[in-house]
Order: C-alpha cells, then structure tokens, then sequence
C-alpha cells in the first residue's frame, strides 16, 4: 500500500483540542500536528473543533462561512474559518450556549463535568456531520472524516445512516474516557430510535458515545501497538474489549509523533540555553536555571528528576509520592513535579514541596512554558503510568535528553529501550522500564538508575544522547494514516444497525 503517492485525499479532522487553540492533554498535541503533517503530503486537510473562547482568540482573524440549523441547539450555529500553520483550514463550530463558558472544554471551575456535556458534544457532532455531507454550504465533502475521541463519536453512527457518506475512521487517544450516560440522556438527544440497541449506542443499560465511534467506523485505532492489543483484555478494555475483538480485523494501533518544531531543544525559545546530542553538556545550564526558577539549591551535580502530567491515578503519581522518602534519601537529589488534577494529589503533592523545601519543588497548574523547561532541566523523568495509551512526554523527554523512567505499558512499552546490560552495551538503551505498578517496582527500576549514575559519566551521557536521536517525528505516523484512510475508503464496514 502507498496511498501517499495516490492522488490527493479530501480528509475533515474532527478532534474537541488542538494545539495552539485549545489544550487539555496529549489529544491537543496530535490534532494540532497530525493534520498538518497530512498536508505536507499534499492533501487537503480541514479540522473542526468547538468555538471555546480560548480557541477563538487563539484563531484570529477568523471569518463566518457558514450558518446552520441544527436539532438541539435554538439559534444556528456559525462555523468559523481560520489557520492551523499555513495549509489547514480550520472550522471553528460557534454555538455560544453551548461551548462560549469559561475555562476547560470539560469539566467547570470546580472540577465537575459540564451538566450539558452529551449535547454540548451531540451538537458538536451533528455540525460535523453536517460538514461531512456537504450540507453546510461550504462547497467541500470530505473523502475521510477522521474522528478522535468520545465528543466526536456520534459522527460515525450518524453518517452510516447515509448513503454518501464519506469514510469514517475513529481514534481511540485513552479508553478510559467514554462519554457514558442513563437512558434518560439519550432519550433527550432526538437521535434516531434505532441507536438505542445492543448493536447501536447502548452499553450496559448506558447510552455511551465511544461505541457509536467503535461499532460504526469503517476502521478503528488507538495510539500505539501495544495499546492496540492491551484493550483486548479485561484489564484494560472496560467492557469494550469484546466489542474491540469483534472488530478486531479493522484495529490498528499507530504511535503517535511529536512536533519536532515546537519541541526542539536546539531551538526551543522557552530554554534559556539551547543544545542538543552533540552539546549535551550544556543541557545542565537549563538545570541551573530551573532550579533558581523554582527555588530549589542551585547545584548543576544535583540529579533533579522530574514528572509532568494530569494529575489523577491513571498517571501512577500516588507511586512517586510513595517512594519519596527512600528517594530524598540520596544523595544531592532534587524532584520537580508540574500538575493539575485531583484535589487530594494536588494537596499531598504541595505538602511535600513544603516539608522538603530544599529538595521538591511542586508547580500546581498547567504551564506550556515551564513544561519545556523541566524538560530541557532534567536528568531523568518519571513517568510510572499505570497505562498509558501513547505519552507524549516519555518523547519529549528522550528528546531533550530527559532520561525516561517508566512503567512497561501501552506506547510507553513501545518507546523507550530498557537500559539492560546488553542493551547498554549495544548502545540501544534509552531509559528505563519496568512491568509492576508497584511503588517496589518503581524503587528496583531506580535502583538500577542509581546504579548506573555512579559508573562513568560517558555511560548516562550514552544513554540519554542516543534517546535524542531516536526519531519520533510525524512523517511515518502520518503515511501510516494514509494508508488506513485508503483501506478504510476501498472497504467500506456494513452498519451494525443493518447487519441482521
Ligand atoms: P494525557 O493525554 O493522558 O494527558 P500525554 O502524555 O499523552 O497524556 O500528553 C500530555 C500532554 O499534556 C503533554 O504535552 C504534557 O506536556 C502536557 N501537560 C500535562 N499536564 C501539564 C501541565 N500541568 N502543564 C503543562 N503541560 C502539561
């Protein structure tokens, strides 16, 4: 297969974030890059996303193209036009009520989902539809609609209703989240009756928006291989794993890249001095810096770890905390750690920071820019994830010569190369791993760091340029795409609703 040398695809890249408009998580990043990787291969590629406030002041300026009138919401609802870079068309949905409210596209000041989330997120699906079919009046049908996630899982369902409809294909980003709701949600929605069955939307007695995306699309992935196979099983498959197996033969899993522009450690504008492999010695002046920063000891020997990340259990941050004090037990060790999330981590992540004011330092909050710069500061991150269905920052990290520390799983399995004995030695290690989502687990794998800290400094300088050089870049990930958006257009899946 090499659909990229084929003519060029129409694909609508529908996602509710993307970098630079709006961001909550790793969901951002691949929608503001892959689409513009798309582009460069020459194809036309539009996304859509929901006019949040933040979105629109990030997109300007922005033109009205469209006005549409859609079941659920009273006024029509505007579709704005803007840029993702230079070559994709972004569509903002403006429905005021529904997505103009301050703060994050989910949940509200106090942590809470929206009330209104299953039509706040219906709405956002039928405006994507509308698009998809050419009903909108912007004079373009897409040949692909490529839909991420559970706000944008009523598209396919919707579309296998049609009978030119475009090709669908869904992207599972983390399973965990899965747009569940009672009976009485759906029965609110005015979508058609027929949705709610066992072949539709209906989950358990639930109405669950991530089927609709599973069950109905022409081709399903998530964000890497390994991840692909973990949702099979109970553990991770919450249910769905039987509906996965089902379409088992229409699943792949692709490694999300990262963007090597806005993550550069050579050309980064948040650091305050550049490098990269062939300067790995000046990365520690970016240490120096973070430190003073942040008010820990400024000592360029200090070995700083570091840890970014929502705050909640999926990330295994309660295993850092339980390994704290053997780790302050070291010598000359500093722990910097960036977060939000919930309200009990954030507490016990602050009282740490205050009980070792001269080794933790603790940023509750979300910061673009101190992100880049932990990065770029330290010896070695943590990421003990209990799953992990692709992680951006184990690739930022190995990027900016960050050791990574992480638990086998899901893309993390899939990215870093254990610093074994053998894999030193052929000069492959990357960073550490390990398989139990145990504080115990997590204190052997350190062992083994602190180990190899205390051998010649050639050896950890080894390890973390050769991180550096790995390359994680858009390019493979994105022919991969293309070549699921061409089977996925040549072999069109048969609607579940009309199988029997
Ligand atoms: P997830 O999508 O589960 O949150 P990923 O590792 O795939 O996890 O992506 C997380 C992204 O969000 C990364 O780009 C990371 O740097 C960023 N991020 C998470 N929390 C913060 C924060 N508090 N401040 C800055 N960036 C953050």
């Amino acid at each position: 297969m090499s659909s990229h040398n084929n003519s060029p695809l129409k694909i609508l890249f529908a996602a509710s974030e993307a970098q630079p408009f709006i961001k909550t998580g790793g969901l951002a990043d691949v929608a503001g890059s892959l689409p513009v990787a798309l582009s460069h291969f020459g194809h036309d590629v539009r996304l859509v996303l929901p006019a949040y406030p933040r979105a629109v002041e990030r997109a300007i300026p922005l033109k009205e193209v469209a006005s549409l009138r859609l079941t659920g919401a009273l006024h029509p609802v505007r579709i704005l036009e803007g840029k993702l870079g230079t070559n994709v068309t972004t569509y903002l949905v403006d429905a005021p009520d529904f997505f103009n409210r301050p703060g994050n596209p989910y949940v509200d000041a106090s942590g809470h989902d929206w009330g209104d989330n299953p039509e706040r997120f219906t709405l956002f699906c039928r405006a994507i539809v509308s698009i998809a079919l050419n009903h909108a009046g912007l004079h373009w049908q897409p040949d692909i609609v490529h839909c991420n996630d559970w706000q944008t899982g009523l598209v396919p369902p919707l579309l296998a209703m049609e009978w030119n409809r475009p090709a669908t294909v869904f992207t599972i980003h983390n399973l965990a989240y899965q747009g569940m709701y009672p009976r009485a949600v759906f029965d609110r929605l005015h979508l058609p009756a027929a949705f709610w069955s066992y072949q539709g939307l209906e989950f358990h007695d639930h109405f669950s928006f991530i089927k609709g995306g599973i069950a109905f699309s022409d081709w399903v992935t998530t964000v890497s291989p390994t991840y692909a196979e973990e949702i099979l099983t109970p553990e991770f498959g919450y249910g769905l794993e039987g509906l996965l197996h089902h379409r088992a033969d229409r699943l792949s899993g692709v490694l999300n890249g990262i963007d090597y522009e806005v993550w550069d450690p050579a050309a980064d504008p948040a650091l305050a001095q550049h490098f990269d492999y062939k300067t790995f010695n000046l990365k520690k002046i970016n240490k120096l810096h973070l430190q003073r920063e942040l008010g820990l000891p400024e000592n360029e020997n200090a070995f700083l770890f570091g840890h970014i990340g929502r705050l909640v259990e999926q990330k295994g941050v309660d295993l850092i905390l339980d390994i704290l004090p053997d780790l302050l037990e070291q010598e000359a060790v500093q722990l910097v750690m960036l977060g939000s999330g919930h309200v009990s981590l954030e507490n016990r992540l602050r009282d740490t920071a205050e009980m070792h004011p001269d080794k933790v330092a603790v940023y509750i909050g979300y910061d673009e820019s101190l992100a880049h710069r932990i990065e770029a500061a330290c010896d070695c991150f943590i990421m003990p994830s209990r799953f992990e269905p692709c992680g951006l920052n184990q690739l930022y990290s190995l990027r900016y010569g960050s050791v990574p520390v992480v638990k086998r799983t899901g893309g993390l399995a899939d990215t870093v190369i254990d610093a074994t004995a053998k894999n030193l030695l052929d000069g492959v290690a990357t960073g550490f791993s390990f398989d139990e989502p145990s504080a115990a687990a997590l204190w052997e794998c350190l062992e083994r760091v602190f180990q190899l800290r205390s051998r010649p400094a050639v050896w950890w300088e080894k390890l973390a340029t050769t991180g550096m050089k790995q390359d994680f870049s858009w390019d493979s990930s994105a022919k991969h795409y293309l070549d699921i958006y061409q089977e996925a257009m040549n072999n069109p899946a048969v609607n579940p609703l009309k199988q029997h």
